[in-house]
């Protein structure tokens, strides 16, 4: 990457604002910029869109968002306040937390207007931990609307292939659950995000370029008034009116960066390998200064020979297999170190240092699981049952398997005893692994007594694997304001220069983390910066969005005056869907449906429809995970019975009582 380019002499585009990255920031960002009517580009440096955003659960967290308060559900700024102060450790900052809280909402039902996305409340997805001041027992996660948004991008593909570049996982991430997500067919969770802010952006007309990573930025006179990017082997240079946004995700495949600022040694990335750090270079080249560095989401991670992305080695997420019935974690000393059912936690032990021997205190780490747990749940590609791989190691006894591992088998052996004693009782007074209402939500199967998260290892043979130190996303970034503006080192704002996304820090919430954060912080900063770049106060901003959809641009114009409405774009021909007011629910009976997977598991149990003026209520659980109401007007009903109808979808629906059936009696004659 050059450090220092010259305006060049001549631009390859002009633009009113440029953003480097298509994550969920980086999109609101372009399609917000749009609405307020600023001519925009997205850069992208892979040849496919989303970043790690589209490998997500696309989970936000906003509370006091709208849909809670049209479900009913309690909460308050107050309570959302307490619980990012008590939990953050004091690295948070207070009026970045104060954006967040009182923007978040905003954001949410502007971008809902704008741009095809409908997320709902996960209205039983608890805050990590909801017992503690402040803390949710649910509503204030958002995930995309999975029937609605499925269908809905599905139908847009045809007219828009682009949609079709949205990131699909080389593996199933979420491998022990055989989710829809990991089907190339559908547009669920963090793709679904991705896909409803991309059609925005598509729909409005805004240029999505991929394959062009943007390297540098170009100052002028203190201001940074372009970027120079690269586009089919030469330079692209992109002159930037209103301003840059960075949103190049985080740096957790940049190795180096990784050695300076993390706290253990080798980290491997879960995102994809594009997420260098690019936008952390280009942002401190010109002055940024850097912040809580050494915050990363880590979890942990096996390597399978083969697993690749974008044609380099790629370490499989295995959180998803952890937290079950039947294994557990333990460190080179064969004893357990964490709740294993707390990725944080399992962050913390990896991270720790002994104190004696001045080494990292649990690495390297190991998964170790009985025959039962096998027995249920696929390993990886393994199915489930007794097939091996060169990557699992396998011992008759619990010492045999010590034996294989490395491991001191007296330890592991007192370890799985000492476990399996409490686990029958649902108990774990080590690591309290069960306890809380988020550990619960791991486990697979919710009305397994005496807890969803214990159950011993008794039957063997056992298995086990070494586990490697992996991330969804470094953390640490840019330091910016509340108008995500970067900050210099002096404490300046940069003129022209913005970042949102794990390019910037989380200043917002510093280590208070829960599930939606970073997709929510990306958002809503992204949102705000469009705004600032704009030149419209949020009053004016809030006015605009008032104006009906057709006439926003030019409302944007009005309210900014001369200078946008010379650069602005024709409103005309933007398409947009827009969601309808709630209305009250009036309550008809419905009958239910259900579509299982193969293992039992279900995809869909819906309990019943409920009609409500001209929407329908649809209530039950989405792939075993979600226990949601769904609002969904008639054509996304009828979108949904579609989608229901298609021959694939028929087939697997014929087939999942076969195969339940298959694996009743199967787990009847064990
Ligand atoms: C399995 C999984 C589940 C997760 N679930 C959630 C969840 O539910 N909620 C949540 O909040 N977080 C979740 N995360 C974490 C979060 O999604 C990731 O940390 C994600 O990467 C964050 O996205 P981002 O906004 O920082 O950028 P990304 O979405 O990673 O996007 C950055 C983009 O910038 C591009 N880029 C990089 N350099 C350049 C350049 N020089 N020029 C142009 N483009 C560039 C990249 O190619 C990439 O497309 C999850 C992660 C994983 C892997």
């Amino acid at each position: 990457m050059s450090r220092h380019v010259s305006v060049p002499e001549k631009w390859d585009l002009e633009v009113d604002f440029a953003v480097a990255g298509s994550s969920a920031g980086g999109l609101t960002a372009a399609c917000k910029a749009h609405e307020l009517g600023l001519s925009t580009v997205v850069l992208e440096k892979a040849a496919t869109l989303g970043g790690g955003t589209a490998f997500s659960g696309g989970v936000i967290w906003i509370p006091c968002n709208h849909h809670m308060v049209e479900e009913d559900i309690p909460d308050s700024r107050q309570a959302a306040l307490e619980h990012i102060r008590y939990t953050s450790m004091g690295r948070h900052d207070e009026e970045m937390l104060a954006t967040y809280l009182d923007k978040g909402p905003e954001m949410l039902r502007d971008v809902e207007a704008i741009t095809p996305l409908r997320m709902q409340p996960a209205t039983t997805l608890p805050d990590y931990r909801e017992y503690l001041p402040g803390g949710s027992t649910g509503g204030r996660l958002l995930a995309p609307d999975p029937l609605y948004m499925a269908q809905l991008l599905l139908d847009a593909e045809s007219e828009y292939p682009i949609l079709s570049k949205i990131r699909r996982s080389p593996f199933p991430l979420f491998s022990a659950v055989p989710l829809p997500t990991n089907d190339p067919r559908f547009y669920v969770a963090g793709r679904a995000l991705i896909g409803g802010l991309l059609l925005g952006c598509i729909q409005k007309g805004i240029e999505v370029l991929d394959s062009t990573p943007a390297r540098s930025l170009i100052v002028q006179d203190g201001r940074v008034i372009g970027l120079r990017a690269e586009r089919e082997g030469r330079d692209f240079f992109v002159k930037a009116n209103k301003g840059v946004l960075l949103a190049t995700g985080g740096y957790e495949w940049n190795a180096e960066m990784n050695k300076r600022f993390m706290r253990v040694a080798e980290i491997h990335g879960i995102t994809p390998p594009g997420n260098e750090g690019d936008g952390h270079t280009m942002g401190m080249e010109v002055g940024g200064a850097v912040a809580l560095m050494d915050l990363s989401l880590l979890m942990p991670t096996v390597r399978i020979p083969g697993d690749e992305i974008d044609g380099k080695p790629m370490y499989r997420i295995w959180q998803f297999n952890i937290g079950q019935p039947g294994n557990i974690l333990v460190n080179k000393e064969g004893k357990r170190c964490c709740d294993e059912a707390f990725y944080p936690d399992i962050g913390r032990a990896f991270e720790s240092m002994d104190a004696q021997k001045l080494q990292p205190a649990n690495l390297p780490m190991f998964w170790i699981v009985d025959q039962n747990f096998r027995d249920r749940i696929p390993v990886g590609p393994l199915p489930k049952g007794t097939e091996m791989a060169d990557w699992l190691h396998k011992g008759d006894t619990i010492e045999e398997l010590a034996e294989k591992l490395g491991l001191p088998p007296a330890n592991l052996k007192e370890t799985v005893e000492r476990f399996n004693k409490y686990a029958r009782e649902g108990l774990d007074p080590d690591f309290r692994r069960g306890e809380t209402g988020y550990d619960k939500r791991w486990g697979f199967w919710p009305n397994r007594k005496p807890n969803p998260a214990l159950g011993p290892l008794d039957k063997p043979p056992f298995y086990g694997m070494q586990l490697h130190v992996g991330t969804v996303g470094n953390m640490g970034g840019l330091v910016t304001n509340t108008n995500a503006q970067v900050i210099d080192v002096a404490g300046n704002p940069i003129p022209g220069l913005y970042a949102t996304s794990n390019t910037a820090a989380p200043l917002a919430f510093g280590l208070a983390y829960t599930s939606g954060m970073v997709g929510g912080k990306a958002m809503i900063f992204g949102w705000l910066a469009a705004q600032h770049a704009s030149g419209i106060t949020s009053e004016a901003a809030k006015e605009v969005a008032k104006a009906p959809v057709p006439g926003r641009q030019v409302a944007a114009r009005e309210a900014a005056g001369a200078a946008i409405a010379a650069s602005g774009q024709a409103a005309a021909g933007n398409k947009l869907v827009s969601v309808g007011e709630s209305a009250p629910v009036e309550a008809v009976r419905g009958k239910g449906i259900r579509i299982l997977n193969e293992d039992g598991s279900s995809v869909l149990d819906l309990e019943g429809i409920e009609k409500a003026g001209d929407r329908l209520c649809m209530k039950g659980r989405l792939m075993g995970s979600f226990s949601t109401n769904m609002y969904i007007d008639a054509t996304g009903f009828y979108r949904m019975l579609r989608m229901l109808i298609r021959p694939s979808t028929i087939v697997f629906a014929l087939l999942s009582p076969v195969y339940w059936l298959r694996d009743f009696y199967r787990s009847r004659s064990k």
